[in-house]
């Protein structure tokens, strides 16, 4: 088991939270925070796969309609 690297507690779940990853460049993508929920600290983040997944989909309608 896994644990909290700042409270120590093993991580048996986490809470998640929407956050906007933002590159230099000025692109940002929908992502999620993991958080311990001991403790709150942030314990990962990454790019929301269900946004991401809606994200194309949206992507290759809009293109596929300016044919
Ligand atoms: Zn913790």
């Amino acid at each position: 088991m896994a644990n909290c690297p700042k409270c120590e507690v093993p991580v048996f779940a986490v809470d998640i939270e929407a956050v906007t990853l933002s590159a230099e460049n000025g692109l940002t993508w929908r992502g999620l925070s993991y958080g311990c929920q001991q403790c709150k600290a942030l314990l990962s983040v990454s790019i929301d796969p269900t946004a991401l997944g809606e994200d194309i989909a949206a992507s290759v309608v809009e293109a596929l309609r300016k044919r």
